[in-house]
């Protein structure tokens, strides 16, 4: 299932919405924090697919090396 990030332009709280519909204006999601509907749809890094569970088990390659010295 589809989850945005949204942004409340009330308080400026950020969170993730499941959309059921494609077809929810941003106007009916609600801001958990204040209930204000004045959200607005962040487009960066969507989470669709959800292909990455966890990998970051290789990406701090470059930081915790031991036996450099
Ligand atoms: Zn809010």
């Amino acid at each position: 299932m589809p989850v945005f990030d949204y942004k409340c332009k009330n308080c400026g709280k950020v969170y993730e919405e499941l959309i059921m519909s494609c077809s929810i204006p941003d106007a009916d999601v609600k801001c958990p924090e204040c209930g204000s509907y004045q959200s607005v749809k962040q487009m960066s890094a969507p989470s669709i697919g959800g292909s990455s569970s966890g990998s970051s088990a290789n990406s701090g390659a470059g930081c915790g090396r031991s036996g450099f010295t």
